[in-house]
């Protein structure tokens, strides 16, 4: 049974708005997380993950928050189409959100139905399932849930609904609802919550800063490491607790390239692979905004809050080069490696090389069958070798690096169309490969895709 502590739903009443979901017509598990469900204690119930039942202890709300998208302000966001049904402690005493999304309007929704079709649902479910199997901090999938109620986007879809955990769902946005309402009391409140429940040794906004600034930058180091592309780094869709959050338009990259973009409505690509680190720099400059009104002394406040988004670039620098340091078999990289990592990028640029499985060809028999130029690639490998050792030590260190197995784009999308159709098997394999991603479980899913089979756009859903 578990175990609710609804402490979000206890704060000042201007930060959210009690909402219940709105029940459906038909509702049916299509997926549940069975481990999971047993390490919070939560039931198998279709009913309850599709918001018809209340859950018993929970205290449904939706949370209200801002954001910059694609760098434009909008002074209002929210939950639109999700609500919090409380939090739940595990035995270890962790705290989690329970939340659904696709669960109907809400007072934040100002147009749309507050509700969600099946394609993003089982998108989220899959890869943020797979995110956690690679140890990158995420989101978790409990549920999905079909309604069996029809969704208009560009067409009719089925409905769903998606049950999410998380350590929280606060966001930079959060903060900026209310230090542009100059609400000092929400501000406030929100800050001694945030770092009881995310960085109890904080002892104020700058620290809690430097916190977040840090959480973010391993982060983003770990995203860029498998290739992963969010696609809508929006702060209302940056975590405070440094979760990978929204799940709407984002891809891992097939082949490298630096610059790639999926998300159609990305058009100037300000979301691309190697602008991230970039863009998560710019939203904790906009955390660091949203705090200074807490603080007595502004323009001291100025100077040491840019000193903690400024130290942005080293922490990133660092974690980048642990995570891309394993990833050629070293667990000592310096930056006079910087160089040899460099260069391999750059020549998995100019081949169109798998990014997933160049890397993890490095520790396997025929790395070179992953390049086209062959001068150049056995000119790299020959000196990788000389700097990295006996072979056999660097061997468990990149396959514990490099993933056999991500969630192709291609596979994800075979996926949701089999899945209109009735058919969940496939969502089942991809769902299992993924669990164990450093093994190559299924030597089909490593695949890259085929020219026919490549998805070039992804939708925010
Ligand atoms: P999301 O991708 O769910 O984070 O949504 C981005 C923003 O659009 C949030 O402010 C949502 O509340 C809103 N939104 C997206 N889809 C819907 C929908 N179907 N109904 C109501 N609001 C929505
Ligand atoms: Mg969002
Ligand atoms: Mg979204």
């Amino acid at each position: 049974m578990a175990q609710f502590d609804n402490s979000y739903a206890r704060l000042p009443a201007q930060m959210f708005s009690q909402t219940a979901p709105t029940p459906v017509k038909a509702p049916e598990l299509l997926a549940f997380n069975d481990a999971l469900a047993a390490q919070l204690g939560l039931p198998k119930d279709a009913e309850i993950w599709a918001g018809n039942q209340p859950l018993e202890g929970s205290m449904p709300i939706a949370q209200v928050y801002a954001g910059h998208q694609f760098g434009h302000w909008n002074p209002q966001l929210g939950d639109g189409r999700a609500v919090l049904l409380g939090e739940v402690l595990d035995a270890s005493g962790a705290r989690f959100d329970v939340q659904l999304k696709g669960s109907g309007p809400t007072p934040y929704s100002r147009r749309g139905d507050g509700r969600a079709w099946l394609g993003p649902v089982l998108r989220e479910y899959v890869v943020s399932e797979a995110m956690h199997h690679l140890a990158i901090p995420t989101t978790r999938a409990l549920a999905a849930t079909a309604t069996g109620e029809t969704v208009i986007r560009e067409g009719l879809f089925p409905g769903a609904v998606i049950t999410r955990v998380a350590s929280s769902h606060i966001r930079v946005g959060t903060f900026q609802f209310f230090a542009s309402q100059d609400d000092l009391e929400a501000l406030q409140a929100l800050t001694d919550h945030v770092i009881a429940r995310h960085a109890p040794h904080a002892t104020g906004p700058l620290e809690l800063l430097q916190h977040v600034v840090q959480k973010q930058a391993d982060l983003v180091a770990a995203w860029m490491s498998v290739g992963f592309i969010h696609g809508v780094m929006n702060t209302d869709n940056c975590s405070v607790p440094g979760l990978t959050i929204d799940y709407g338009p984002c891809a891992f990259m097939d082949r490298y390239n630096p610059r790639q973009v999926f998300s159609s409505i990305d058009q100037q690509g300000r979301y691309a692979y190697q602008n991230q680190p970039q863009i998560a720099a710019w939203n904790l400059a906009q955390f660091a905004t949203a705090l200074l009104p807490l603080m007595a002394d502004r323009e001291q406040a100025i100077e040491t809050f840019t000193a903690a988004v400024n130290a942005f670039g080293p922490a990133f620098q660092a974690a980048w080069l642990a995570r891309f340091g394993a990833k050629i078999g070293l667990t000592d990289a310096t930056e006079d490696d910087l160089p040899m990592i460099e260069a391999l990028l750059v020549l998995m640029a100019k081949d169109g090389a798998d990014f997933t499985n160049a890397f993890r060809g490095l520790s396997g028999q025929a790395p070179q069958d992953q390049f086209t130029d062959q001068a150049a690639f056995g000119a790299w490998h020959e000196a990788w070798l000389a700097r990295l050792g006996p072979f056999e030590a660097a061997k468990p260190i990149m396959d514990s690096a490099n993933p056999a197995i991500i969630p192709r784009n291609h596979r994800i999308e075979q996926m949701i169309t089999a899945a209109v159709e009735g058919d969940m098997a496939p969502f089942h394999r991809l769902g299992a490969a993924l669990r164990t991603p450093f093994v190559a479980s299924d030597g089909d899913l490593t695949r890259p895709p085929s020219d026919a089979e490549i998805v070039p756009a992804t939708f925010c859903g």
